[in-house]
């Protein structure tokens, strides 16, 4: 299943993983779905590589308080769509495609 197909309709209650790279990605291009999916009675389990903490154009702005702002975000749109679990991978990340490390920070 990809993002945007919609969920099978036989059994509902479905577990669904949504995973994607950065956190707003999946509410950016497919909040509608996740929301829908919710709805119609799925458990959406949301991972996500990376706290989106290189993503930032303010210079004042450090990469932890990138990040911590980031998951605040996050946290905020999953409650709002219904997503029942959020995971947040902790692996380095970068904007754009093709980006980021596979190197995970300490700690
Ligand atoms: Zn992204």
């Amino acid at each position: 299943m990809s993002l945007g197909e919609a969920a099978p309709t036989t059994g509902q209650g479905k577990r669904i993983l949504l995973a994607t790279a950065h956190p707003d990605d999946a509410d950016i291009m497919a909040g509608g779905t996740v929301a829908r999916w919710v709805d119609e009675g799925h458990k959406v389990h949301a991972a996500i590589f990376t706290r989106g903490d290189k993503g930032h154009d303010d210079p004042a702005m450090t990469s932890e308080a990138v990040a911590a702002l980031r998951e605040l975000e996050q946290r905020a749109a999953a409650t709002i769509l219904g997503v029942s679990q959020l995971t947040f991978l902790d692996f380095s990340g970068s904007p754009g495609p093709g980006h980021g490390s596979r190197r995970r920070r300490p700690g």
